[in-house]
């Protein structure tokens, strides 16, 4: 009887031991975040749509992904450098800066971590001003109440370089305000600012809200100073805007742009990145009816176009898979 007992204890205490053994094998939800902008431009989507495709698979590769709104290009950086994020949206000129520490990068070095993941739609720089302001052509700036952009944005730190070749500094203009580019297009409908500066796929919700509340007109960004800069710098290509996306402006733009381009730090498990990218291109069709700016993707030219920092071998691994690359 004693044995009995005895035996009984051990056998329940194999069992104890037996389910402690067996919980790290239930595999453990990992989460993701996705730096995107502000909420009504296209960077938003992008990481919600992402996530989308992602969340669809939770149930096999237990990634459960989010998609939080940021300040922008900048931000997402800083976002990812520090680990904080683990994906992000960012212009192909900053990614090239970030990357080679160049420009506003340059006290910070470069950012060697940073892995490319594939590219995304065209982003014009887009210059949205009242019909009111006289403002014709970016080169119409100088004295005007402009929108800059907040320092952690994309837009901001293209402007720089815009203020730069055209030589001008914040006391160029009447205003040279920083908000946010979710702000923009109230302030411009306020009556606060004579000029807003978006760098931007088309079409997107912050135009779309700037021109219904009022008559405001996108304008040319042209002239020599322009010129000088997609000659000089090889991520900025000339790009037009076409007419009839927006009230009130039915003609084509000429502008200069970038691409929207997709990216993340060695930092992040490769595991992690394959099944992120395998959930948009295994979703493809469905991923690109998300956003009118997602319509002409195509896979050759995602992961091709626009990205400076090496591939992330996770993304790596699935083109390689797919026989995308060698
Ligand atoms: N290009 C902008 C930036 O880097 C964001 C545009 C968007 O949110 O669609 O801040």
């Amino acid at each position: 009887m004693k044995r009995h007992v005895f035996s009984t204890a051990a056998f329940s205490g194999a069992l104890i031991a037996a389910a402690t053994f067996a919980a790290p094998a239930v595999a453990q939800e990992r989460y993701i975040t996705i730096g995107t902008g502000g909420q009504t431009g296209v960077y938003y989507v992008v990481g919600q749509s992402v996530c989308r495709m992602v969340n669809r698979g939770s149930e096999e590769h237990n990634i459960r992904c989010n998609a939080p709104s940021t300040g922008g290009s900048v931000a997402n950086v800083n976002g990812m450098k520090s680990g904080e994020l683990d994906m992000g949206v960012v212009q192909s000129d900053v990614q090239y800066r970030a990357y080679n520490g160049e420009a506003n990068f340059e006290e910070e070095g470069p950012w060697e971590d940073m892995r490319s993941v594939f590219t995304m739609h065209g982003e014009p720089l887009t210059v949205v001003a009242r019909a009111d302001s006289g403002i014709e052509n970016i080169s119409d700036f100088p004295g005007k109440r402009v929108n800059i952009g907040n320092p952690g944005s994309g837009q901001r730190n293209t402007m720089d370089v815009v203020m730069e070749a055209f030589g001008w500094d914040e006391d160029t203009f009447a205003l040279a305000s920083q908000l946010d580019a979710a702000e923009q297009a109230s302030a411009l409908s306020d009556n606060n600012i004579d000029a807003m500066v978006y760098v931007v796929g088309h079409p997107n919700g912050s135009i779309q809200e700037a021109t219904t509340t009022i008559d405001a007109r996108l304008v040319s960004v042209t002239g020599d100073e322009i010129d000088a800069l997609v000659e000089e710098y090889p991520y900025y290509t000339r790009s037009v805007i076409p007419g009839g996306l927006y009230r009130g402006n039915d003609e084509d733009v000429e502008t200069f742009g970038v691409a929207a381009t997709f990216v993340s730090s060695a930092d992040v498990d490769e595991d992690i990145v394959y099944e992120t990218v395998k959930a948009v291109f295994e979703n493809f069709d469905r991923f690109k009816r998300l956003h009118p700016a997602f319509e002409n993707l195509n896979e050759e030219d995602m992961i091709a176009d626009g990205l400076t920092a090496p591939l992330h071998d996770g993304a790596a691994r699935y083109y390689r898979e797919r026989g995308w690359i060698e």
